[in-house]
């Protein structure tokens, strides 16, 4: 009874809002906002990556292609995740086998080409091209086998996390992986990425083993034992020492957890984590969001727990896709448009979007229940956030991460509000997460860090491009005066001494990139920008 009633409310208010919203914005508007993308956006050319390559297109243009292989492209121009980033290339290679690299690699060497390997280009500064170059595109190259005895399973590195959840449920889950499972294999280890799972720390630490070719067409195998140095190298290295052909991943139990939120002031979280939730070995899962809402901005913390429980009698359902898409969306896009909205999307979540919602399939909905709930490990990880993108034009939404000593968390935040308020900046999500120290050699996190994650709304003209490359610099200040790092994936406004005051070891790591590649035959826009 009392769960009818609170659904009745739910409803009823559901329903005052929409009232509401048509009132203030009109039905065709609130369409454009739910509506679906119509294909990728490609929304400019290359913005932060500086001085573009100084390359004779037409020399390259009139290289014929090697034939053995397919290429999904010749010629013309590619974009990433973040639609600013338009780059002319040579063209894609659609990759299905080692034999494909091989013969690519050798093609390149002989004409003088660079190469870059790209997964679903996720990446926001050109990471996963380069003006002139060829893209290895990796999405064809993903074959997964489970090996139950050995509790790990071998992928090629195009296989995305969605597919490796797709063939582990309903027995395993992945250990460790971004907080949404849209990304390849390779991309994810080439970034050393990190996701909810507090304790597993990030994916170098699950990874047994790799293959991967070199710039002479060799292969090696490396792991934290074997080939050390370059395992280190090729974690976290963006595609810059060879090109990942396989890797075999640690795998968890599909553990059956009870899902948990708690709204906090955010001064109390680094104290709750040490004293609470890092103690608690059956907290298998854990992230916060600050509020992004005008009137309680970046103090509000909405801490999200899954904790393990006794699973025997628990029903295992087939895997789900995220359901309410277009709803979603529309609460996303709405926040755009302004305070008011921006509180009504933070009271949604604090509110409503739980009492909606029963434990079913996906994060989304997992971390809505109001009541007790009890989810798959599988079902909060399977999130492919469709509802992100959309079909806006003149309109990008970019990552940005900071890596945080815990101790200047508090300190951190204040200094982000201010940044963020003077810039007028258009926050939509702020996510707090756990960072081990990680010891591969670009190490984002040489010490113990609290992370923070924001999606930063902006237009995609001159003006909007100033701003986020303003924010950036303040913000990235602002994790140099704190010790900490930033997370290098996104767009590339960080000047050069940025750059080396928050990763001392950068020159080393170039050093090494052209001892094992001394033509340079791996690149991308990242390294064009700051390693000449
Ligand atoms: C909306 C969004 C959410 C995100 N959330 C998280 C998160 O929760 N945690 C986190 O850690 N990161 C996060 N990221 C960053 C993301 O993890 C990285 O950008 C990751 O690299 C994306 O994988 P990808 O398949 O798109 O790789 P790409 O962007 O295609 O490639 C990334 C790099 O990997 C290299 N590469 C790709 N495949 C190979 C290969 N087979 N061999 C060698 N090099 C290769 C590329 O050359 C490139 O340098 C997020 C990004 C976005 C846009």
């Amino acid at each position: 009874m009392r769960k009818f009633s609170q659904q009745f409310k739910t409803g009823v208010s559901v329903a005052a809002v929409v009232v509401v919203l048509l009132g203030v914005y009109g039905y065709r508007k609130l369409q454009a906002l739910a509506a679906d993308p119509t294909g990728e956006k490609d929304c400019g050319p290359a913005v932060g990556g500086g001085e573009q390559a100084k390359l004779d297109l037409e020399r390259i243009k009139a290289i014929a292609p090697l034939k053995d292989v397919k290429w999904s492209q010749l010629g013309g121009s590619i974009n990433d995740a973040s639609c600013l980033n338009r780059t002319e290339i040579y063209g894609v290679v659609d990759v299905r086998s080692v034999d494909d690299i091989a013969k690519t690699l050798a093609f390149a060497r002989d004409k003088k080409l660079s190469v870059t390997t790209a997964g679903v280009r996720h990446s926001m500064g050109g990471h996963a091209f380069r003006k002139g170059g060829i893209v290895l595109d990796m999405r064809g190259f993903n074959k997964i086998v489970l090996n139950e005895s050995a509790r790990s399973v071998t992928v090629q590195p195009g296989a995305t996390w969605h597919d490796i959840q797709n063939a582990l449920h309903p027995r395993f889950a992945v250990r460790a992986m971004q907080s949404t499972d849209i990304f390849t294999v390779g991309g994810s280890i080439s970034v050393n990425a990190h996701g909810m799972d507090h304790q597993a720390g990030a994916l170098a630490k699950s990874i047994k083993s790799m293959k991967v070719m070199l710039a002479d067409g060799s292969l090696k195998t490396v792991s934290a034992t074997e080939n050390p140095d370059l395992f280190n190298l090729v974690v976290g290295g963006y595609g810059l020492f060879g090109v990942i052909i396989e890797a075999e991943l640690d795998i968890a139990d599909n553990l059956v957890y009870q899902t948990g939120r708690r709204v906090m002031d955010y001064k109390e979280f680094p104290a709750l984590f040490a004293g609470e939730i890092e103690k608690n070995a059956d907290i298998g899962l854990m992230y916060g969001h600050l509020s992004t809402a005008p009137s309680s901005f970046l103090r509000e913390l909405l801490l999200y727990t899954y904790t393990k429980v006794d699973g025997s009698d628990f029903k295992r359902q087939p895997l789900g896709e995220v359901s309410g898409v277009k709803l979603r969306r529309l609460t996303v896009n709405l926040s755009k448009q302004g305070p008011l909205f921006q509180e009504m999307k933070w009271l949604s979540e604090k509110h409503i979007e739980h009492r909606m919602e029963n434990c079913t399939v996906t994060r989304a909905q997992a971390i809505g229940s109001a009541e007790a709930c009890l989810v798959n490990r599988n079902d909060p990880m399977h999130d492919s956030v469709p509802y992100l993108r959309n079909a806006l034009p003149d309109d990008a939404d970019i990552l940005h991460e900071y890596f945080i000593p815990r101790s200047q968390f508090v300190a951190f935040v204040d200094g982000m509000r201010k940044v963020l308020t003077d810039n007028k900046t258009n926050l939509l999500n702020a996510s707090v997460r756990i960072v081990h120290q990680e010891n591969n050699f670009l190490t984002y996190s040489p010490e113990p860090a609290f992370s923070l994650v924001l999606y930063i709304n902006q237009t995609t003209d001159d003006e909007g491009n100033r701003r986020m490359k303003k924010a950036t610099e303040e913000l990235i200040d602002l994790t140099i005066a704190h010790k900490g790092r930033f997370f290098l994936p996104y767009q590339l406004y960080y000047s050069n001494d940025q750059l080396q005051r928050s990763y001392p070891q950068i020159n080393d790591f170039f050093a090494a990139k052209r001892k094992f590649d001394p033509g340079e035959l791996f690149t991308n826009t990242f390294y064009q920008k700051y390693a000449s």
